[in-house]
């Protein structure tokens, strides 16, 4: 296991801790970039070498920090970078990355409201709770001072379509742990503003954390970390984020279809893997279609059943015969219990009685098929007693034998 703990470390981990042994463990790596990753990267650049300017006083123009970020598009794009999103297209994605560019300068002219002191910053730091302690590892998008509000500025850069929300901002522990690490060098940081710049939606969010929650935090993050190196079952997680995951070609729920979706029509009909499903779907269906055959094989039956009860009736016949079999028709009164939805006050005295009389345990509750067979047994006086809480039901039965 790697020596550093990070903040993709850890949300690694929570999402998918077979996509985390891939990476952190197995150390597997993969040449997959995403369109999104890309696009992200190249703004982060693009903001990077603009703030150096900041920091030395120059204020670069609108048009000088999108031709950086078209240059720096054009110089690293390559074939190989991964579309999820198949309905955009590369220049969407340029675009949108611009646009992140041209709101985000719109919004923050003249600049030089506060003093720059790092850009793009690797930060290494030490996660401190009950004597024990684990190196940490980040990169930090951009560290200001506000010399008018005396206090430092942790800047996040985030081009994901998604907009944070505040509770989220409050909860969220990446701009926390960079603000501890700060702190190392910079005790005043001890009060700091976390920005986060969500660019596609031209929006500022802003949190703080107290003395307290930064040492609770602390506490947290050793709790996950021992969490992560107690763990020894890495199951998959399916989720949205599969689509983005570098490993989906080796991963067991995405092998086969990564595998099948490259195969011309031919090739894919005969694999076995594909041949077992289309068994299996063809079965499931034939199933399904028997079923269906059964349900209305059996409504027929029941509309006969019908008929030849209506027919025993009306000529007095208990037996109808046919070519190789006969139809028994059984029409008798039978006294069955209530249920208890049908009639919850009766159900209960039966009940007590069944219980004081010793004979509740007979029939195990009140269950019309074993209180049928008990009570050809029970005395007259006591089937009288119950009597007026049973239902007195016509029965009226079909059942087909053989002529012998
Ligand atoms: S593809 Fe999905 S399930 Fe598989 S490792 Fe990646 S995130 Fe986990």
């Amino acid at each position: 296991m790697a020596n550093f703990y990070s903040f993709s470390k850890i949300e690694s981990f929570n999402q998918c801790r077979l996509q985390f042994k891939y990476r952190y463990i197995d150390r597997i790596t993969t040449e997959i970039e995403t369109i999104e990753a890309f696009m992200g990267s190249r703004v982060h650049d693009a903001l990077k070498e603009f703030y150096d300017f900041v920091k030395n006083n120059v204020i670069q123009s609108k048009e000088w920090i999108i031709s950086r970020y078209d240059d720096l598009w054009n110089k690293n794009y390559n074939d190989s970078i991964k579309i999820v999103k198949k309905e955009f297209s590369p220049e969407d994605y340029y675009e949108k990355g611009k646009k992140c560019l041209s709101d985000y300068y719109d919004e923050y002219e003249p600049f030089g409201q506060t003093k720059i002191v790092k850009t793009e910053e690797p930060i290494r730091f030490h996660i401190k709770h009950n004597n024990e302690e684990f190196p940490f590892y980040g990169i930090l998008d951009r560290l200001d001072w506000n010399d008018e509000q005396k206090i430092f500025e942790v800047h996040d850069y985030k081009t994901s379509a998604t907009l944070m929300t505040q509770e989220s901002a409050d909860q969220d522990y990446q701009l926390a742990l960079y603000q501890l690490a700060i702190m190392s060098k910079w005790p005043e940081a001890e009060k700091a503003r976390l920005i986060w710049h969500f660019l596609l939606f031209n929006k500022q969010i802003e949190s703080s954390r107290t003395k307290q929650q930064l040492t609770e935090l602390q506490e947290i993050v050793v709790d996950k970390i021992k969490e992560i190196e107690a763990c020894s079952d890495f199951p998959p997680c399916k989720s949205a984020l599969c689509n983005w995951c570098d490993f989906q070609e080796i991963c067991p729920l995405w092998k086969h279809p990564k595998k099948m979706e490259k195969l011309e029509v031919n090739e894919y009909r005969k694999d076995p893997g594909v041949k077992l499903v289309s068994k299996y779907t063809e079965l499931e269906e034939e199933k399904s279609e028997l079923k269906k055959r059964i349900f209305d094989i059996e409504a027929e039956q029941s509309k006969i059943q019908e008929a030849a009860v209506e027919l025993a009736e009306r000529e007095q016949i208990q037996v109808i015969d046919g070519p190789d079999k006969r139809l028994v028709v059984t029409i008798k009164k039978e006294l069955r219990a209530p249920t208890r939805k049908e009639n919850p006050e009766n159900w209960e005295k039966l009940r007590s009685i069944l219980v004081k009389e010793h004979k509740y345990e007979e029939v195990s509750t009140v269950n019309n098929n074993m209180l049928s067979v008990k009570m050809k047994n029970w005395p007259k006086e006591f089937i009288d007693k119950i009597k007026t809480l049973l239902i007195d039901k016509e029965i009226k039965r079909v059942d087909l034998r053989s002529k012998n």
